[in-house]
């Protein structure tokens, strides 16, 4: 390809709201425009990219027996009813009425429309199992787009569905999957860990993440470096506390004034107790009304890890207007003792004594606590958010750390959640009705691009890895108006194009500094830059750009190598 012919419009400034790297770099390097808030147009060279990507996720799927197909991203309402998500998924879906008025939304994801298809196609444990997946548009209309393409409301995703007759052969394909992850990730020559994560929106049983590690990642992740446990840290199990040893002195409950104190810190300081001797109340709001979660002041609760011990459907922080409702509450002073509401608590908990805690009472709190004694929990179980440090949960010898990242890939087995819900049965060997066993998995096509950039980056520009780049080698001539130059690069392009390496050929008349800032911001691994100096005596200047280093070579022995030169990089 030639540079003058393809559409890059690089930029010397960055966009005024990228925060990212990826992001800032990406719209420098003309690979991508904003159309509107988290939606984007892909250019030529970020398209290219994308393509890269998606070649190694079709081989790696088509491997272990994906099939591809190509579902509408339009979707009718009444599926989403069906399967109880029309009202669920809240206002990230995008909903839209056709001009008869019948409800449809634009796909956030499509377990119902691949389950309708299979439960019309498929009725005996013969036709099972089946893999299929797409690469499609999916749109999301996410609280806070940002970050350019890594977190849109628009974005291109590989989603994997898979139907099984039993729970082995879903494990099975869960596995191959999971492996099939591994290998396209390292071959977008990612830093990544596989992640114990939480289900989501999109339910379902057990799940994992591939997260890319990165400072500026959402996510956080725990991990043990001695036996290997990781996960995202909204799930990260804490090691259970000894057990309950009872104190020779229980002290009495006492109430006592602690006036505007409200904080852990205001009420540790003014008591004169340890931070982790004073038990924070908070409140939460799911289906069935308002539940208190207790931990230990040093502590914070995780509101996933208290979802999952209480069973609710939703868990959502109580709104200051929802706390109005209720006059017996006090902000910083509420407590579980009389208090009427379901009381669940850390199990940090259980082994606290003489401990204060809010007294439902204005500037009012409580010290000499006991559990049991005092006051009844619904259900004891792990609801803190685990640390840096702390031991890890699996290992006798190991201490967890604490990482951001990228979540790239996210893969589910869902079990019946959907086939029950809508109805998508087989007949087994026996001639028996069952609910096929379904599994889910999907990768960010344009979030993995920009996790790539996250991690491969440097001052100048983007250092793409070798698999993901746009193309392998880029041409510059000092001058290509020079009519021996243009021949020598004319003749190098055509050689490297016969033996199938992707070259980009630098033929516009600007100047060599500006011609090697823009090789350096696309960030293709090798330069050849060729001058009428370095010629005279057969030689042409070869740079990598992942080292920036810069080596004379002998012309034309070298272009001969250049295959070798770019396998080692
Ligand atoms: P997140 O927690 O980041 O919002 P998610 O868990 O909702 O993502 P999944 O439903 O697991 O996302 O979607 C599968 C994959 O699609 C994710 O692993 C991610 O790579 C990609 N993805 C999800 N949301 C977005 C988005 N808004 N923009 C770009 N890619 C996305
Ligand atoms: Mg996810």
């Amino acid at each position: 390809m030639y540079f003058s012919k393809l559409f890059i419009p690089t930029l010397k400034e960055s966009p005024a709201d990228a925060e990212v790297t990826s992001h800032k770099l990406m719209v420098r390097a003309g690979m991508i425009r904003q159309l509107a808030s988290g939606i984007y147009s892909i250019l030529p060279l970020g398209l290219r990219v994308l393509r890269n990507v998606e070649k190694i996720i079709r081989e790696e799927i088509d491997q272990i027996g994906g099939q591809e197909v190509f579902l509408p991203s339009i979707q009718p309402a009444e599926l989403w009813v069906e399967s109880k998500r029309w009202d669920f998924y809240g206002k990230e879906l995008l909903r839209i009425k056709d001009r008869n008025n019948r409800e449809f939304c634009y796909g956030p994801t499509h377990e119902e429309v691949i389950t309708d298809i299979i439960r019309k196609e498929v009725k005996s444990y013969r036709q099972l199992p089946i893999l299929l997946y797409q690469i499609q548009t999916k749109f999301r209309d996410e609280v806070r787009p940002r970050f350019g393409i890594m977190r849109g409301r628009e974005f291109m995703m590989k989603d994997a569905y898979s139907f099984h007759a039993d729970e082995k052969d879903t494990q099975h394909t869960y596995h191959q999957m999971a492996q099939a992850y591994t290998n396209i990730f390292n071959r977008c020559g990612l830093k990544f860990k596989q992640v114990q994560a939480d289900a989501g929106a999109i339910g379902g049983s057990f799940s994992h993440e591939f997260t890319v590690l990165a400072d500026s990642g959402e996510d956080e992740i725990g991990f043990c470096e001695i036996c290997g446990y990781a996960s995202n840290l909204e799930l990260a199990e804490s090691k259970p506390p000894f057990p309950n040893i009872t104190p020779s002195i229980q002290q009495d409950l006492k109430e006592v004034e602690t006036p505007g104190k409200k904080s852990v810190k205001e009420v540790a300081e003014f008591l004169n107790f340890p931070e982790r001797q004073i038990v924070k109340t908070i409140l939460f709001e799911n289906e069935n009304g308002l539940v208190a979660g207790l931990v230990r002041g040093d502590h914070e609760i995780n509101p996933v890890k208290m979802k999952n011990l209480i069973g609710c459907e939703w868990l959502h922080p109580a709104e200051q207007e929802i706390l109005a409702k209720y006059p017996e509450l006090h902000s910083g002073y509420v407590g579980p003792i009389d208090l009427k509401l379901p009381v669940y608590a850390d199990h940090e908990i259980s082994v606290l004594h003489n401990f204060v805690i809010g007294a439902n009472k204005p500037s009012t709190h409580f010290t000499g606590v006991q559990v049991e004694r005092d006051f009844k929990i619904e259900k004891l179980g792990d609801i803190r958010t685990v640390r840096a440090d702390d031991p890890c949960p699996r290992c006798e010898k190991g201490t967890y750390h604490v990482k951001r990242g990228i979540e790239v890939g996210h893969i589910f087995i869902l079990g019946t959640k959907y086939s029950s819900a809508m109805k998508a049965v087989f007949l087994d060997q026996q001639g028996k009705e069952n609910s096929m066993i379904m599994g889910c998995y999907g990768i960010g096509v344009g979030r993995t691009a920009a996790a790539a950039i996250e991690q491969n980056h440097d001052e100048r520009g983007i250092v793409w890895p070798r698999n993901l780049a746009p193309f392998q080698v880029i041409i510059i001539p000092v001058n290509y108006s020079n009519e021996e130059l243009k021949n020598v690069c004319d003749s190098i392009y055509n050689r490297l194009k016969e033996m199938g390496i992707e070259t980009l050929l630098d033929d516009r008349s600007d100047r060599l500094g500006v011609k090697l800032k823009d090789a350096d911001l696309i960030g293709i691994p090798l330069q050849i830059i060729i001058g009428p100096k370095n010629l005279a005596t057969r030689q042409v200047e070869i740079k990598t750009r992942k080292t920036n280093e810069s080596n004379l070579h002998s012309y034309p022995e070298i272009i001969e190598d250049i295959p070798n030169i770019l396998k080692g990089l």
